[in-house]
């Protein structure tokens, strides 16, 4: 099976100016293009050949794990802006989120504060467990909660590539600007959806 790079489900200059165009050329046209064929190489011939995307991030390692499950990140991080994102959630995950962080303003300064310190490269995730209890998840390098066990339903891209050309060092910077296009409506719809039918 080869896997292919998904379309951006925006224009490259559509988040500009907290993302630029410059930035999403280099990060998807580059970056993420780059982990797809990086996967499609390195599967082939082994027993990952015919699996989905999903499952070779749940159970492989090492060179295929980390081409595989940055495909999967990026792929879904695109998902989680949108232009007309912001504002904050709605419905059931906001009343996930108020139980479990008290409210969406501790959530936020909760994720923020996880995105701005984690060491090095990686991500930021908000995931469910299969109790759909949800959580903030920081993961080094490719990580992510599929192998946890648990479903993403948000993520943030902390990798200097994500924000050097925009912001250079200052990923404060970088964070505060990802709530302003934060796409709710899909991370809602994932919660909504609940542990199984995701995880099908
Ligand atoms: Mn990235």
């Amino acid at each position: 099976m080869i896997h292919s790079l998904p379309t951006l489900p925006f224009a490259m200059n559509a988040l500009a100016p907290a993302i630029s165009a410059e930035t999403l050329e280099y990060h998807y046209g580059k970056h993420h293009r780059t982990y797809v064929d990086n996967l499609n190489k390195a599967v082939q011939g082994t027993e990952f050949e015919n699996l989905s995307l999903d499952d070779i991030v749940r159970r492989s390692s090492g060179k295929i794990f980390n081409n595989g499950a940055q495909a999967w990140n990026h792929a879904f991080y695109w998902n989680c802006l949108s232009p007309q994102g912001g504002r904050e959630p709605e419905g059931r995950l906001l009343k996930a989120i108020d139980e479990s962080f008290g409210s969406f303003k501790d959530f936020r300064d909760r994720f923020s504060e996880a995105a701005v310190n984690l060491f090095g490269s990686g991500w930021v995730w908000l995931s469910m467990d299969r109790q759909g209890k949800i959580h903030v998840r920081p993961a080094s390098n490719a990580g992510n909660p599929l192998t946890d066990g648990e479903q993403p339903l948000l993520t943030c891209d902390v990798w200097e590539h994500a924000y050097y050309i925009d912001y250079r060092n200052a990923r404060a910077k970088y964070v505060e600007s990802f709530w302003r296009l934060v796409n709710w409506e899909f991370a809602q719809s994932r919660f909504e959806r609940g542990w199984s039918e995701v995880a099908a």
